[in-house]
């Protein structure tokens, strides 16, 4: 057998950024600067705010635009006494396909460790979404040495417990702290490293199911630097931060595939 073709995805994370407004306006400007030939290429997806995702989702259904709507994150309990937080079951009635679990940012400034995304990413899949488990090292990891060590470890706890079949469904997205928002990205080599790594990680305790799952870069992705990082054998795709807000930069990284 031949190597598996994994399709690639691209994702703009829209963060605490726009207003419902805003957001609908977004996804039908990059609507208008991507055609068939970009879909059939590649996966495309937003991630805007919760506040927006119903918005979103009406000019995603009403336009029948082939653009996945994501989450930016997702409670583990199925419903209760959780104020403030938001449930699979009431994402995937929004129709959202995918959510990222342990983003950097919630790692950091909301205490989410690996046991938490893991619980996460598990309620994901139940309901039927399909988890980007967000992973990277700080600064201090990568010049101490322990790059590899931290994000493996990151990996192998948010898919603990998790059947090889489901895992060849989800997305890991390597995103080194010190590259996101920074206008630092990693060198193409470096995160090329570094996903074959965590493919061969996944792989020791998954099979092959490691050949199925996605496994994409984020951190300072732009127009000018997407074709050098995208080019690289296991990078199957980024998620982008703040050159998405510009649908038409996000368009452009897009179509780097086609
Ligand atoms: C991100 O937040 O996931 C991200 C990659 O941001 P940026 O592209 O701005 O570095």
């Amino acid at each position: 057998m031949g190597p598996v073709a994994r399709k690639p995805l691209m994702v703009g994370n829209w963060k605490m950024h726009g207003t419902y407004f805003e957001a609908m306006q977004w996804v039908q400007a990059l609507s208008y600067q991507l055609d068939l030939a970009d879909y059939d290429r590649v996966d495309v997806g937003v991630a805007p705010s919760f506040t927006s995702l119903r918005s979103v989702q009406t000019v995603v259904q009403m336009d029948d635009l082939p653009i996945h709507i994501v989450a930016q994150n997702v409670h583990w309990a199925k419903e209760g006494a959780h104020t403030g937080e938001v449930s699979a079951r009431m994402l995937a009635k929004l129709a959202v396909s995918h959510v990222i679990v342990g983003h950097s940012e919630r790692r950091r400034h909301f205490g989410e460790d690996d046991r938490m995304v893991n619980r996460k990413a598990r309620a994901a899949l139940s309901d039927g979404i399909v988890p980007i488990v967000a992973v990277g090292e700080t600064l201090e990891e990568r010049e101490a040495g322990d790059a590899e060590e931290t994000v493996g470890r990151q990996v192998s706890g948010a898919l603990a417990r998790i059947p090889s079949d489901q895992v060849a469904r989800l997305v890991v997205a390597y995103e080194p702290v010190w590259a996101i928002g920074t206008g630092r990205h990693a060198r193409p080599s470096v995160a090329q490293e570094m996903i074959s790594h965590l493919r061969n990680r996944i792989r020791s305790r998954h099979g092959e199911a490691a050949d199925q799952v996605r496994i994409i870069y984020g951190g300072s992705i732009n127009p000018g630097n997407v074709a050098a990082l995208m080019a690289k054998r296991d990078i199957d795709g980024g998620l982008i931060g703040g050159a998405s807000l510009d649908p038409g930069t996000l368009a452009a990284c897009v179509k780097y595939w086609t």
